[in-house]
């Protein structure tokens, strides 16, 4: 069972059909889908559900929406992404709070520091701001982060620390880093969330594939970030153009866990259990071969 932790299919892009990675048995074909027929085919190929953290307020009530149509099988986390926030209202703050009221929502969420804009577009003041605020209103509601940190590791760990008694675990999504990096958001009670980086090239000697080798397996995740992170596979036959245009999905995650399993030399059945059981864990779910759904309180 697969529960893909970092997902946007609320984005404009599954509106329409657009161009999917169909991977089987060692294969790649290109399929095409829009929103709906992508997440049946989801549901047929054995993920058993998506966790959609939000970017901006654009999007979020339409997201939330989406949740109603797939209950059980999609959960929302709420949020501002550290690059939007810097272009949002400090008053549209207290939105966020409505809508957890409002909406059932797993986590706090996607927030954190961006550091890869030129020093001038990061206003870093107001992305520290709006992070605190997010770490503070997931407290208030007892509910875990999805971390974005780009760049930004020493100072998100930084703030991370000054509220660590006040921190309800999480993950940090599409991490990219090195062990001594991972370990420190571990002692804090996040998880890593690891998506297509692992597959990119000759990925074997990367610090990446050296943190999935020597992290506790407690602390894995699997994560797309759909559309989002397409990875560069090996032997994938299409042009240059259509290769641009593929999104990201969740079918490629069997991928991914076959990709862990091998760097960790560990049987792929017992790793795809133990990250199912993390999922469920940091998000307070609860799950069986049937169904997963959202814990009661
Ligand atoms: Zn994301």
């Amino acid at each position: 069972m697969i529960i893909d932790s970092h997902t946007h299919y609320a984005h404009a892009r599954y509106d329409k059909e657009i161009p999917y990675l169909c991977p089987a048995d060692g294969e790649y074909s290109i399929g095409r889908a829009d929103r709906e027929s992508l997440i049946s085919e989801m549901r047929k190929s054995g993920i058993t559900g998506f966790i959609e953290p939000s970017i901006g307020f654009d999007t979020i009530e339409k997201q939330l929406e989406l949740v109603k149509s797939h209950e059980n099988f999609m959960w929302s986390a709420l949020g501002v992404h550290p690059t939007r926030c810097i272009h949002t209202s400090w008053k549209k703050r207290k939105k966020l709070l409505e809508y957890a009221k409002k909406y059932s929502v797993v986590a706090i969420g996607e927030t954190g520091l961006d550091y890869h804009l030129t020093r001038r577009e990061q206003r870093r003041f107001w992305q520290k701001i709006w992070f605190t605020y997010q770490i503070k209103l997931a407290d208030k509601l007892k509910l875990p982060l999805v971390l974005h940190v780009r760049g930004a590791d020493a100072d998100a760990l930084k703030i991370l620390k000054r509220y660590k008694n006040r921190l309800h675990g999480g993950v940090v999504h599409c991490f990219g880093g090195n062990y001594e990096c991972a370990k420190e958001y571990i002692a804090l009670g996040f998880a890593i969330g690891i998506g297509g980086k692992l597959l990119a090239g000759d990925s074997e000697a990367t610090e990446l594939s050296d943190t999935v080798k020597k992290a506790p397996l407690y602390s894995l995740l699997l994560e797309t970030d759909a559309p989002f992170v397409f990875p560069d596979i090996k032997g994938l036959k299409c042009g240059s153009n259509q290769r641009k245009k593929l999104c990201n999905s969740s079918l490629i995650l069997p991928l991914v866990l076959q990709k862990i399993a091998f760097l960790r030399g560990e049987d792929k059945k017992t790793v795809e259990d133990i990250i199912y059981e993390n999922t469920l864990r940091v998000f307070n779910l609860q799950g069986n071969e049937s169904e997963t759904r959202l814990r009661k309180k």
